[in-house]
């Protein structure tokens, strides 16, 4: 039997920012994939202090922007890249009503940090009322974080590329197959549904698409576009349109209706031709108070779950896998608003 402190079960941005705090603290684990593509590598990167929509924040998003710029500093020690791409997202406006709006909100006490008054017009895209750009906003480069950090891990000896098979865990002897643990953190996004231990946890598939496409006429920067979608450059060919949200349809695969909206809201921004390569889709693990959810199983304490991170898995994921690791191995208590608890009597 092989002993080690940690089993990971999952590949996406919860389990990959859990593994990087484990090899920060040099414990033994292995982490599990069953090599399809969650949510996480379909994501946009996007790391945005701003709700955009209304232009409000969020709880921690000074503190969770500080916190992945240390991690991703860190990262860059062992995999030799750091996956920030500083790359701000210029909000294009609606209307006049939204301007105004940016500009009240911008005097104000949580936002000033964020929402920059000196507007811009932009080329190449419908804008006529301008746009305003995130402060502290960036992306990440989520094709090479994922390729490299998986490579990393293999190297090492982390990576067990298989599913995890829930029949082979004895819980009550803390075993899985060969192995003897001393915890699993099961980060599974909406796998979850099929895990017999955390099966009930509250967590709600919303479905998102995006569009790879190329555009006829580049743009003539790399920021990040956001009207009703955002809009990037992923390469020197390709931009990412996306993404959508559904609760609705949940089957596999891509929906015409997804595609539709897409191609619907970038012809609207960009008018010019485009050609669409590729339609990818993934299933955001969200919770009902928009807060991700971290906590242990009942009967087998040493059994985890990190899941829920929403729309903001970077962000979410890299944060809450430090405060997951501080209450595992020093007995840090978890928040309250993110403590599984708040959803058991
Ligand atoms: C279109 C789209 C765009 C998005 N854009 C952004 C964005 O710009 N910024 C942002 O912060 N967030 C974004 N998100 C949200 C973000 O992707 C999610 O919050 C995040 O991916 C959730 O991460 P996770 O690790 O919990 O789950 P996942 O990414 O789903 O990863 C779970 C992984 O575990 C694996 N797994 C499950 N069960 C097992 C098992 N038994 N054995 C082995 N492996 C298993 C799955 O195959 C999966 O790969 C976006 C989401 C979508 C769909």
């Amino acid at each position: 039997m092989r002993e080690v402190d940690y089993i990971i079960v999952g590949d996406g941005y919860a389990a990959l920012f859990f593994a990087h705090q484990l090899i920060k603290a040099g414990k033994e684990f292995v982490l599990y994939s069953e090599g399809k593509k969650g949510a996480s590598q379909v994501s946009a990167g996007i790391v945005n202090p701003v709700v955009l929509k209304k232009f409000t924040t969020f709880w921690l998003a000074q503190e969770q922007i500080d916190a992945l710029k240390d991690t991703l500093t860190e990262i860059a020690t062992y995999t030799g890249k750091n996956y920030l791409v500083e790359e701000s997202i210029h909000r294009i406006f609606h209307d006049e009503k939204e301007r105004e709006l940016w500009l009240k909100k911008a005097q104000t006490e949580d936002l000033s940090p964020f929402l920059n008054i000196d507007f811009k017009s932009l080329d190449k895209v419908h804008n006529p009322f301008g746009a305003g750009k995130v402060n502290q906003s960036a992306r990440l480069d989520v094709d090479r974080f994922f390729a490299d950090m998986l490579s990393y891990l293999k190297e090492q000896g982390h990576l067990i590329e298989k599913r995890f098979d829930y029949s082979k865990l004895d819980a009550a002897k803390s075993t899985y197959a060969a192995l003897v643990y001393r915890s699993i953190v099961f980060c599974e996004g909406m796998g979850v549904v099929n895990n017999p231990y955390f099966a009930q946890i509250p967590v709600v598939p919303n479905k998102g698409h995006h569009l790879k496409v190329i555009l006829s006429t580049p743009l003539n920067n790399s920021y990040t576009l956001k009207k009703k979608h955002f809009l990037f450059p992923m390469n020197s060919e390709s931009y990412y349109y996306g993404g959508t949200y559904d609760r609705h349809q949940l089957e596999d695969g891509t929906d015409d209706s997804a595609t539709e909206e897409l191609v619907k809201g970038l012809e609207e921004l960009y008018p010019h031709a485009f050609e669409v390569e590729e339609v990818n889709f993934g299933f955001r693990p969200t919770v009902k108070d928009r807060r991700p959810i971290l906590g242990s199983n009942i009967l087998y304490p040493n059994l985890y779950v990190f899941n829920g991170l929403g729309a903001r898995g970077i962000l979410n994921g890299n944060y809450f896998a430090k405060t997951l690791v501080n209450h595992i191995e020093a007995g840090v208590p978890l928040p309250d608003e993110v403590n599984l608890k708040r959803f058991q009597p």
